[in-house]
């Protein structure tokens, strides 16, 4: 197990998660959806070394500057600041975009 890789490992704790939800029910079972809210949504572990942004028609790539903001309450994702070729500056959160094959972030379609 010590050479799994972090998206790996997430993979592995939402199947855990989703397995023990067929089990339980009540307090215990909510709680376990939030969990897996949590696993399926959190940026994996290959995000960390993004440097750009896509935007969502993969027609334009930002920068990330390394700032980062609170999303509105009840969001746990960061936004996070990204500089575009054209100078705009904005801050797409996380939750609102996926990990591509590259590395790279990308902006889901609406
Ligand atoms: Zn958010």
């Amino acid at each position: 197990m010590q050479d799994m890789k972090g998206k790996d490992k997430q993979a592995e704790a939402i199947r855990v998660v989703k397995g023990l939800l067929k089990k339980v029910y009540g307090s215990q079972r909510a709680a376990l959806e939030t969990i897996l809210d949590d696993l399926e949504h959190r940026p994996p572990a290959v995000a960390k070394h993004a440097r750009h942004v896509w935007n969502a028609n993969g027609t334009a790539k930002g920068r990330l500057t390394g700032g980062q903001r609170g999303c509105f309450d009840g969001c746990s994702g960061p936004k996070l600041g990204v500089r575009w070729p054209d100078g705009r500056m904005t801050w797409p959160c996380v939750k609102a975009m996926f990990v591509r094959k590259d590395g790279d972030w990308q902006i889901e379609k609406a």
